[in-house]
């Protein structure tokens, strides 16, 4: 019996104590971690441990004194976990259960003239969707033991919404447990950080997620040990690519572009940019995933350039890296790296976003054909 979840030892070995012991729980986690790594899969595993009904019973524990330690002699992954199958365990796997809900972007709030958002094009969580949190929030549960909240991402919330949030988070219901999803952690306000209780999450290593693909989601080998290079760490990706089977095509295709684009001059670069800003405000997350791919594109010729050609994700375009990395250079790597991290902080305040996207491309370095 275990957890079912893949990695994420350490967090779970905290959250089984606290499902075992009420008085080592908070009523506050926030999950700080990379998207896909697997924060909201934890979250739900761990609002399905707090209500499950047919939980074994934890293990005595040791008497003390004899050991050699007084942890570390159980299997961590093994605490407390959710038996999968009663009927909590199962509605809240299929987002049912009406003790356990996530507040985001879209979600419903309980203003006659809104009601929910999954119609406007909002990109934040509102404060109208945490003032019907506030009404829901004070009620005993309903069938389970433990009302659980997940926020997520918790750094969508607004300035507004964070501070009005912040009152359940100062007095919180005892029966309740919220979760703070987040990948911007200092997006968040200090004070609401420093209310919640914190758990890192980061990446599987790839043989984990390279085994986790073939044992549990069937995956052929060869696609499995793919899938787990260029994942890195992000084992939701991998699945998510995995199911979809125009995901590494597309993949193909961003790399095409990028390679094009580098070969062009400013005004190809400035047309892609707006390209890219126009699609940002209908899908932000597409272009942060876009911008990802970019991030590996330079990655790959920053290691060829560096004479670690080996390490490229990209293994079947090495000629290609070899001619870009003879051109760049390191240090025309590293510039495009930079730039690609400081718009990723643009786009995240709210500057234009194509403002941001131009601003990246004409930071990175030209190509001396194309050098003006
Ligand atoms: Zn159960
Ligand atoms: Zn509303």
């Amino acid at each position: 019996m275990n957890w079912d979840v893949v990695g994420h030892e350490k967090a779970i070995e905290v959250l089984g104590r606290a499902v075992e012991d009420e008085a080592r729980r908070s009523h506050a986690y926030l999950f700080a971690g990379p998207e896909q790594v697997g924060r909201a899969t934890v979250a739900r595993a761990f609002a399905q441990a707090l209500n499950c009904t047919l939980q074994p019973s934890p293990p005595a524990p040791l008497p003390l004194g004899e050991g050699s330690s007084s942890s570390g002699l159980r299997d961590e992954a093994t605490a407390s976990p959710p038996c999968g199958e009663c009927r909590a365990c199962r509605t809240i796997a299929e987002g049912k259960h009406p003790d356990v809900e996530t507040m985001t972007i879209g979600g419903l709030c309980d203003e006659s003239e809104h009601k929910d958002h999954s119609k406007d094009k909002s990109q934040e969580i509102r404060i109208c969707q945490v003032r019907r949190l506030e009404h829901v929030i004070y009620r005993a549960p309903f069938e389970g033991r433990v009302r659980v909240v997940i926020v997520d991402p918790a750094d969508a919330l607004t300035a507004q919404a964070a501070n009005a949030f912040l009152k359940t988070l100062e007095e919180p219901p005892e029966h309740v447990v919220m979760v703070l999803i987040t990948a911007r952690e200092t997006k968040l306000p200090e004070t609401v950080r420093s209310r919640c209780r914190r758990i890192a999450f980061g990446g599987a290593g790839r043989e984990q997620i390279e085994s986790a693909l073939r044992e549990r989601w069937d995956a052929e080998p060869e696609m499995a040990a793919r899938l787990a290079r260029l994942a890195q760490g992000r084992l939701g990706w991998a699945v998510d690519a995995l199911n979809d089977d125009g995901a590494l095509d597309d993949r193909e295709e961003v790399l095409n572009e990028i390679e094009e684009l580098m070969a062009g001059g400013d005004k190809e670069r400035f047309e892609y940019a707006r390209m890219l800003g126009d699609r940002y405000q209908r899908n932000s997350d597409a272009v942060r995933d876009l911008l990802g791919v970019w991030s590996d594109w330079w990655r790959d010729v920053l290691l060829t350039a560096s004479g670690k050609e080996e390490m490229a994700l990209a293994s079947d375009r090495l000629d290609t890296l070899r001619s870009h990395a003879s051109e760049y250079e390191v240090e025309g790597a590293v510039r495009a790296l930079r730039a690609l991290q400081d718009v990723q902080q643009h786009l995240d305040e709210h500057a234009s976003p194509t403002l941001a996207l131009e601003v990246m491309l004409l930071e990175m370095p030209r190509a001396a054909a194309t050098a003006r």
